[in-house]
């Protein structure tokens, strides 16, 4: 791939040994992938003065989870949980700010809820995106080599319009690229009703013919896909059949005690624990990051409840229930989901016309990485050994990876109101010095107790 300095991003293109002050390093951090992990990274990154930042994202625009955005979907954390504001409250860059700019401010204060539209959420990551130049939207992270001549990364990119591309020099790489859509064994891919719920709101003009939908998942996804459903009864003929194969539709916890458990102070107690020891825990708090919101269920159990009064439920929830696989005898014909009752022990079948699967996510090391596997640590799972800061590489110092830290920081991995924490470590441990504090806070659980 040819190297074209005039096509890397403004003034942080690769510089060529030719060019290069051979005494100054390279001091450039690269985040490749920009969700709210790394936009959070962006915008708490930029007043530090002598770091130079730089990312890159593949869609032409910030854009989070736009396909599952229902209009009414609330935030499951608060907006103290911006991308700043328990980092930096005085950031420009928070909830707060963005209301005011907008005029929304006092209408927010009256609406007098905690948990934001994801929608305004949305909007309010655009705001903060558009404000950030050191943002490449449109390229695509192809490949990222260890150069060990100059000791820094090359991050190549490929402008994802002209498909030109360029090379970008990095001291600290910053992975943010995100988890991937799970899609279970068993089920054929390639047929058009059969629907992953991260693409549910593009796909939904589809389903407005099929007369019998099945939802796949207990999850907040599957959740909100089967209101949505439901309160889409009134105008369209569906039947609708939502199963899970926990043992119930269960609610997320969210008790104030539990939520210490979000905590930094957590989050340390937790990786200091034997691997073992993390994996059980895991299992045993899936109450705590599983399973949907209260109000969602409940929503769920009124509209139900209203239609049964009308005369016209059609729809039936099948609790215990897995997905064993899904079969159809040709293009167009029905689809016969296979089931397995989990306490039954019994299998049974179901006809539908379309299934969205909201069967969440999941992690993957990108691509892109393989070319520098070498520098990156695993652990004897082969999952990335990360440490406390998210580095991952053998100097724990050049190659942080965000979210993909269930085993290592617990069930707080993808929980929004820990990204603060993540990147205050990486940038502090990237600049070698205390740029935001990291600080304990008010706890009333000893997670580590020493006795006496
Ligand atoms: C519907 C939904 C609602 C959620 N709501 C909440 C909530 O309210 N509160 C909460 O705490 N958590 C929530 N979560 C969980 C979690 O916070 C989100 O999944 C969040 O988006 C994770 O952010 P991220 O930055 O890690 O990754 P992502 O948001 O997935 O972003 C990764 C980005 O990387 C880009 N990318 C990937 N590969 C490349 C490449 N090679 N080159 C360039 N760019 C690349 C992708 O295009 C993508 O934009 C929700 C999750 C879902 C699915």
């Amino acid at each position: 791939m040819p190297l074209r300095q005039q096509d890397s991003p403004g003034a942080l293109a690769f510089q060529t040994s030719r060019h290069r002050d051979m005494r100054t390093p390279v001091r450039r951090l690269v985040g490749i992938g920009v969700g709210p992990f790394n936009l959070g990274l962006a915008c708490l990154a930029q007043p530090i003065t002598d770091l130079e930042s730089v990312f890159f994202e593949r869609k032409p625009a910030f854009d989070w989870h736009g396909n599952i955005l229902m209009t009414h979907a609330r935030m499951q954390t608060p907006f103290t949980a911006d991308l700043v504001t328990p980092a930096d409250p005085t950031s420009p860059f928070s909830f707060l700010n963005f209301l005011k700019q907008h005029g929304r401010l006092h209408a927010y204060m009256i609406r007098g809820d905690l948990y934001p539209l994801r929608e305004e959420f949305n909007q309010y990551y655009q705001w903060c995106a558009n404000q950030l130049e050191n943002i490449h939207f449109g390229h695509d992270v192809t490949d990222v080599e260890y150069d060990d001549a100059q000791q820094c990364y090359r991050v190549h990119t490929e402008n994802a319009r002209t498909s030109t591309p360029a090379v970008t020099a990095a001291s600290a790489l910053v992975i943010g690229t995100g988890t991937v859509p799970r899609w279970p064994d068993g089920v054929p891919r390639n047929v058009n009703r059969i629907i992953h719920s991260s693409q549910y709101l593009a796909q939904r003009p589809r389903l407005r013919d099929c007369r019998r939908i099945a939802v796949v998942g207990g999850g907040q996804s599957g959740a909100e896909v089967f209101l949505d459903l439901l309160q889409g009864q009134d105008t369209h003929d569906h039947e609708l059949l939502w199963l899970t194969r926990s043992t119930h539709f269960f609610p997320t916890e969210e008790g104030k005690l539990t939520l210490e458990m979000t905590s930094p102070t957590y989050i340390e107690h937790f990786f200091s624990l034997a691997a073992s020891k993390r994996k059980d825990l895991i299992q045993a708090q899936h109450n705590l990051h599983k399973g949907s919101r209260l109000d969602t269920l409940a929503e769920i159990y009124d509209t139900m409840y209203a239609h049964h009064v009308r005369g016209s439920l059609r729809a039936k929830l099948l609790p215990a229930t897995s997905l064993q696989r899904i079969d159809r005898e040709r293009a167009g014909a029905s689809l016969r989901l296979s089931l397995y009752h989990n306490h039954l022990e019994t299998d049974s079948t179901r006809e539908v016309d379309a299934v969205i699967l909201a069967t969440g996510y999941q992690d993957l090391l990108p691509g892109f990485m393989d070319r520098i596997a070498d520098r990156i640590l695993l652990d004897s799972s082969g999952h990335p050994d990360l440490d406390l800061n998210h580095a991952v590489d053998i100097n724990r110092g050049e190659i942080f990876i965000q979210n993909m830290d269930l085993h290592t920081h617990g069930f707080s991995t993808s929980d929004l109101s820990v990204s603060y924490n993540d990147n205050s470590r990486i940038l502090n441990t990237v600049t070698g010095r205390t740029v935001y504090p990291l600080n304990p806070g008010v706890l009333f659980q000893d997670f580590t107790p020493t006795g006496d």
